[in-house]
């Protein structure tokens, strides 16, 4: 594979641009090698500067569910822009996007528009902390909630791939606010809400973890930890930045029947343009100004272009669920394929999948929380990734993610994928 001109980019954006990007998992630092530089994508497909083809496992990390460059939201964009690309006032679009969610997701009364999934859940948290009158919070080892200073404790994601899952610069002081259990432990869970009775204003987590790679929830977990916040007066938080609109329109609150007291979202709600969103019940998000003494607001928050990307992709969701079950299939496909091709080449796996969220880890132990996934961040995912790169399947590079499916993505494609994977394993024996 030539990557010449990619080589070449990253040379240069490294003079301008902290480690040559501007999110750190895209700079290869955990598989080796440079980054490759993209030009163009349609489809399942991402083309490179180097013009090579890759079937895109990353999809934006979420957001391309119905593929790059989706014509009804292309179109939609092109229309829109004519009209300015913003007012700083308000626009008819922000009500049409806030009506179909909130008419769609059953707990969900009112929402507001932020601008990345890291502004949602930083608003969340000082949002349940001013409605309950209590400081603490507890989050799980390996779930990323963006970059907020709360959650860089133990924070899955990009955070642990890099190595500094707790990032300096972060206070002592923010640091102790924020309580830290293990995912799958109800007990610790218990213990932590014992020992800080009274104080814990919040409860955040993924409930179906798609940063330490997919993680499922084991039975009683996610129910246990209803009953608990119900019982302490705790707000239930629902990172739903990962698996709104993803595993299903109502996404892990409707695939497991569970519903938190805030939730938060990103990726697809956005269609690929930068939002964010929290919502929930009618008395909690009134807590937020101008009616509530909350503070929170964005220059950009509900911006025009966003909006009308985001209600395009969502409408289109909402009139074909059937996507949904297109994309568990084609998932189920990988699934199956992998796991009649893993136990004749000798090396350890465990693949965990929900939907269009599928995680292979290269380790024989269940991964059921932050420690077992470790397990599986070795020198096979590092080889098992690059074999895939070189054979133009593009995968997250890390261990710590969950694979992103479209829906473009075609039996050939499926095909293709499982192939290069059969002729990587054989190289990495
Ligand atoms: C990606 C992600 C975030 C952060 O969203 P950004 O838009 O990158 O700030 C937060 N929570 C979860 C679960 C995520 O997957």
């Amino acid at each position: 594979m030539n990557t010449t001109r990619s080589k070449s980019l990253f040379q240069t954006a490294s003079k301008y641009i902290p480690g040559g990007v501007n999110s750190p998992v895209r700079a290869f630092k955990s598989v080796g090698g440079d980054p490759i530089f993209i030009q163009k994508a349609k489809g399942a497909y991402m083309y490179d500067e180097d013009g090579n083809r890759f079937i895109d496992y990353i999809a934006s990390w979420g957001p391309m569910i119905m593929g790059h460059a989706f014509e009804p939201v292309v179109k939609a964009i092109q229309e829109r822009v004519e009209n300015s690309t913003s007012f700083g006032a308000p626009t008819e679009l922000e009500i049409q996007l806030a009506q179909l969610i909130c008419e769609s997701i059953p707990n969900v009364d009112r929402v507001r528009m932020v601008n990345s999934g890291t502004e949602a859940t930083m608003s969340a948290i000082r949002l349940a902390r001013g409605f309950t009158g209590k400081e603490k919070v507890i989050k799980f080892a390996g779930c990323y909630h963006g970059h907020g200073d709360s959650f860089l404790i133990k924070a899955g994601s990009g955070a642990v791939t890099l190595g500094h899952p707790s990032s300096p610069g972060v206070t002592k002081g923010t640091a102790k606010d924020t309580l830290l259990a293990e995912y799958n432990d109800l007990l610790g869970v218990k213990e932590l809400v014992e020992a800080n009775k009274g104080e814990i204003a919040a409860l955040i987590i993924e409930p179906i973890p798609g940063n330490m790679g997919c993680i499922l929830p084991e039975e009683g977990f996610l129910e246990g930890l209803r009953e608990i916040c119900t019982q302490e007066n705790i707000i239930l938080i629902f990172d739903e930045v990962m698996t709104g609109f993803r595993l299903g329109f109502g996404g892990a609150q409707q695939a497991l029947g569970i519903e938190a007291d805030l939730v938060t979202y990103g990726k697809v709600i956005g269609a690929g343009m930068p939002v964010g969103a929290y919502a929930g019940r009618e008395d909690i998000m009134e807590f937020i100004a101008p009616n509530g003494p909350v503070y929170q607001a964005g220059t950009l928050s509900g911006n025009p272009i966003a909006m009308v990307a985001g209600l395009t992709l969502l409408q289109y969701l909402k009139d074909h669920p059937q996507v949904y079950d297109e994309l568990d299939q084609k998932c189920h496909t990988i699934q199956n394929g992998l796991e009649s091709i893993l136990p004749e080449t000798g090396l350890p796996w465990t693949i965990n999948r929900k939907g269009s969220m599928i995680s292979l880890h290269f380790t024989n132990e269940s991964v059921r929380d932050f420690d077992s996934a470790g397990k599986g961040a070795n020198e096979h995912f590092k080889k098992f990734f690059h074999g895939m790169l070189k054979r133009g399947v593009y995968l997250p590079p890390s261990a710590y993610e969950s694979w992103f499916l479209s829906h473009p993505l075609s039996k050939e494609d499926i095909e293709h994928t499982l192939e290069s994977a059969r002729l990587t394993f054989r190289e990495m024996q």
